[in-house]
């Protein structure tokens, strides 16, 4: 399934550990703690659920636990970018690119390689899309598409 995987809280953790590649709790904590006012104890729940989702790595060295990325940055990144064009319908993608292209602090280097990229799309893109969600789930659809949903709402009257 693609979604996003990872909380707010757990991205700033995580950002810190991709920063420094290699780190313990009260490294991460003392980056956090005051923008975060989060306890170490908070710190180190957040530490606990990523090591849990598979995300961080821990060695115990001596008395300390020193935490690595186990994934990183870029296919993270990706897939959180992925997940949100998931819960668009595709008919509604180009308008969701088109405001973050908008809305980002680029530089004229990014715009080249965009560019690049819708030239190169230009020539494959089809006229039309098709929307392929669940119907009920956008407008695409018209209400006679879905009279199944509206027999299961009456039956629960
Ligand atoms: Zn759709
Ligand atoms: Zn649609």
């Amino acid at each position: 399934m693609i979604g996003s995987n990872i909380s707010p809280s757990e991205w700033e953790v995580m950002r810190v550990v991709w920063a420094m590649k290699e780190t313990t709790s009260n490294e991460i904590h003392s980056v956090l703690r005051k923008e975060m006012d989060w306890k170490l104890g908070t710190t180190k729940t957040v530490i606990g659920r990523l090591v849990k989702k598979g995300m961080l790595n821990t060695d115990l060295q001596g008395r300390h636990y020193i935490y690595t990325p186990a994934v990183t940055e870029k296919e993270s990144v990706e897939n959180e970018g992925r997940a949100l064009l998931s819960q668009v319908c595709n008919k509604k993608a180009g308008s969701v690119i088109a405001m973050m292209v908008e809305d980002a602090e680029i530089g004229q280097e990014d715009i080249k390689v965009i560019e690049d990229i819708l030239y190169t799309k230009r020539k494959l893109a089809p006229k039309e899309i098709t929307c392929e969600c669940i119907k009920g789930q956008c407008s695409c659809h018209h209400p006679e598409e879905y009279t199944l949903l509206e027999n299961v709402e009456v039956s629960l009257k």
